[in-house]
Parts: C-alpha cells; structure tokens; sequence
C-alpha cells in the first residue's frame, strides 16, 4: 500500500486548486484529471464545486462520462463536494433535463435547494466520524431523499431555519458527498476521511 495516494482532481470547471491544497494537507499527491489518459493509475477521484450542468457539458465534449461512470461502478473512491454530490447522485430534482451524472450514490439530490434568497451561508455541524465541523455552502443542493445504502453522516443543525435537519453529507461505500466545501475552510479533516477511505480501497 502507497503511503502517499495518487488522487485525481476532475480539473474541467470549478475549484480545483483548493481541493489540490487540501488533498496534499490530508497526505495525497493531487493529479488533476482532463483527459482519458490522466485516468491511469489513480487511486481516488475528487469531484469538485463549481457548476454541475457545465461540468456534465465538459465531461461529455472530454468523452470523460463513461470511462467515469465505469471507474465509480468499478469501485473507484471518490468524493464530491458540492456540484460533485450533483453528478454523483443517482436522481436529481431541478437539474437541466440534458444534465448527465456519474451515478454511483443512491440519493436523490435537490439542485441549489437553499434557493435564492439565501443561497450561500456558513453552519457548524456534526460530522459523524469526523467531529464539528465549518460547513460553507454555496447555491448548495441537499440531499432530499436517501436509499438503503447510503449512510447520512451530516445534517444541517436544527436551527429552526427551513433547511434545519436537511441531510448534507452521506457514504455510500467507496463514495463520499458533502453539500458544503470543506476544501475552503482550511480545515482538511473531511479529505482525510477521504484520503483514509482511499487507502483503505486499496
Ligand atoms: N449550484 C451549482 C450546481 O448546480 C453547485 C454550486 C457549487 O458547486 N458551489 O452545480
């Protein structure tokens, strides 16, 4: 087992770099991703934020959204945050209906769920197995409903707003999703999960 895990960053449209950051801050080696070949000899793949109907549009011009599909349905771990939960979830409700994801997580998502009025906010909440964390949500979906194998490992805090309980973090295997973006935070306590999840695949 390789101490220092080679994770792919999905680098077509989004935050790639603070993923790069946080991924080395968790003990990976960051490979960003744009084409067939930069698939090879990966060990994890990270999703980023950013726009899911453009990254959907990109993976499909990079003919990336097979082979992507295959290496998830093949046991691939991999984590999306954000826009990446998007294009994990096996069901999406307000997404563009020529929107095309990996799959791979049986949830259904909601696309910017916050809504409009206030779609970015800032939360503490707990993560199972990971402890408080700053949660950053960005025109953010949440994860509406949740089937038989996937485990809820975030919610929003009952804070008697109307997103309170909204699960925000789920596991499915080797698949991991948060609604918020802990690689802005600084705080590299969930890519280490992930980072622990790769190693443990491998
Ligand atoms: N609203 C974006 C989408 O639908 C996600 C936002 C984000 O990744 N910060 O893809």
């Amino acid at each position: 087992m390789s101490d220092t895990p080679r994770v792919g960053v999905l680098a077509l449209q989004g935050d790639v770099r603070e993923h790069d950051r946080a991924l080395r801050a968790a003990g990976a080696e960051p490979v960003h991703v744009r084409r067939l070949a930069d698939l090879e000899r990966l060990d994890g793949l990270v999703l980023p934020g950013g726009e899911s109907t453009t990254i959907s549009r990109l993976l499909e011009v990079f003919e990336l959204l097979e082979p992507l599909r295959e290496r998830v349905r093949d046991g691939l771990p991999v984590y999306g945050s954000c826009a990446g939960m998007i294009l994990l979830a096996d069901e999406v409700l307000d997404g563009r209906p020529d929107q095309q994801g990996l799959g791979g997580l049986d949830v259904v998502v909601r696309r910017n769920a916050f809504g409009r009025q206030v779609d970015s906010f800032e939360t503490d909440l707990a993560f199972e197995g990971v402890g408080d964390v700053h949660a950053v949500f960005i025109r953010a979906p949440w994860v509406e409903s949740t089937g038989e194998g996937a485990q809820v490992l975030a919610r929003v805090p009952e804070d008697g707003s109307a997103a309170a309980g909204r699960v925000v973090a789920v596991r499915q295997g080797h698949v991991l999703a948060t609604s918020f973006h802990p690689e802005l935070t600084g705080d590299d306590r969930v890519h280490g999960l992930f980072v622990q999840m790769v190693k443990e695949a491998q």
